[in-house]
């Protein structure tokens, strides 16, 4: 039987990437002024908008289920906050910013003092105009992020501070979208969905996830794909708490977040280091033309460390641009609608699809002539001495003992893995390799 290695990669290939890019932009553009947090309303208008796009199931998990050594958190949802001084005037106001409220204040109405106020205040001294990213998740407490700036502007004052939220038990909400392959393995991409008003942080992740989506719907797949759109960490903790079985059928899988700034790629390999969807994506970065860097694992970062985590220990790498906390942008409200671009945004899509194609295709070969090479100027098959053609069927032929897959052949000869795929193919269609 000739199998069908069919390149997912021709369609995007062939696409104008700045209008891909441009649609994306204009998803993270439409999600950006929500208020999202790990739990809450600004989740369940995240994924509503989202359900637009591609076919989504909404799963709610009560507060105070208990998940691993985690319970889910009570929902918290935020309506107004603001610090006004005694003239009325609101000095910080969370409806000109979402992220002027520490994440999961509980709600207060007092008056106080600067001094008072002050041990509430966040800043970012290093950077006096931007507005700080702060959460407190699992401490009950209050509090506003403000420019510096603005902070050294204040005057002794009394000030009425506000914040008009309610923490109550209720339901910690994420998303799945599932495609069914001819295969029970599945392909699994994550991505994190609670923070407000950041671009890079969460919103590329969710549309570089969207749009691969959008695009692997329509194509014929071997593996199935499940991609999680939920809050960071307690979100993964009770997918993988509440799918402990599905878990398993994980082959391969991707965290994807800060995705659309315009710096080099960097991958971290999943905790056991040398699965196939590391050296995917490594041969992949390798022959994009794209600066890159390899990371090893490490026990911090993104949702990578509860898949990698050792009870499960799977094969999860993270794909991103800048690394967290690298980037001065990072968790500021320069983290914006302008620091994240269409074009990068597209180059993100291009290294997820063709990294899926390398894992859609790659199977190993029986050469059928063992014993010296068959001759290939005979059936037509031997082009230019030195060309990569050649090249790649003499290494297809040479290697296809049964043991080796397309990517072993493609590490190995330093061809890029597509040259081989469809080299592959026309010698299966010559009767000179068959599948393993
Ligand atoms: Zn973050």
């Amino acid at each position: 039987m000739i199998p069908q290695l069919s390149s997912l990669t021709a369609g995007i290939l062939s696409t104008d990437l700045a209008a891909v890019g441009g649609r994306m932009h204009s998803l993270i553009s439409e999600l950006y002024p929500i208020c999202r947090s790990i739990t809450g309303e600004g989740v369940h208008q995240t994924l509503a908008a989202l359900q637009r796009e591609i076919p989504l199931s909404i799963s709610e998990v009560p507060s105070g289920t208990e998940v691993f050594d985690w319970t889910v958190p009570k929902e918290w949802n935020i309506r107004d906050a603001y610090i006004q001084d005694s003239n009325g005037n609101r000095v910080v106001d969370f409806r000109q910013s979402n992220l002027h409220v520490l994440s999961y204040s509980v709600p207060i109405q007092a008056y106080m003092t600067l001094e008072e106020l002050k041990p509430h205040l966040f800043t970012l001294p290093e950077h006096p105009d931007w507005i700080p990213y702060r959460t407190s998740y699992y401490k009950e407490d209050w509090g506003f992020c403000l420019s510096h700036r603005q902070m050294l502007s204040l005057a002794e004052d009394r000030y009425e501070v506000r914040i008009d939220s309610s923490l109550e038990p209720g339901r910690l909400t994420y998303g799945e979208c599932f495609l069914q392959g001819q295969t029970e393995e599945e392909v699994l991409i994550s991505c994190h969905i609670c923070h407000p008003s950041l671009a890079n942080d969460n919103l590329s992740g969710i549309a570089v996830a969207v749009f691969l989506a959008k695009y692997l719907a329509s194509m014929p797949l071997r593996y199935s794909y499940r991609f999680l759109f939920i809050p960071g960490t307690i979100g993964a903790i009770t997918w993988l708490a509440l799918n402990q079985d599905r878990a398993r059928r994980i082959q391969h899988g991707l965290v994807l977040t800060n995705l659309g700034d315009p710096n080099g790629f960097h991958y971290k390999k999943s905790r056991r280091g040398n699965t196939e969807i590391d050296r995917a994506v490594a041969h992949v970065l390798k022959h994009s033309g794209r600066p890159y860097q390899i990371l090893d694992f490490f026990p911090h970062g993104s949702d990578e460390r509860q898949y990698c985590s050792p009870g499960f220990n799977l094969a999860v790498g993270c794909l991103m641009r800048t690394v967290w906390g690298q980037f001065p942008e990072y968790h500021s409200s320069a983290d914006n609608l302008d620091f994240v671009q269409p074009l990068p945004l597209a180059e993100s899509l291009c290294i997820c699809i063709q990294v899926v194609d390398l894992l859609e295709n790659n199977r190993k070969f029986v050469t059928q002539y063992p014993f010296c090479e068959p001759q290939l100027g005979k059936r037509s098959l031997y082009g230019l001495a030195g060309s990569t053609d050649n090249l790649a069927r003499l290494w297809l032929l040479n290697l296809s003992d049964g043991d080796h897959s397309l990517l072993d052949i493609a590490e190995r000869s330093g061809l890029p893995f597509h040259v081989l795929r469809d080299a592959a193919q026309l010698l299966c269609e010559h009767h000179l390799l068959r599948t393993a």
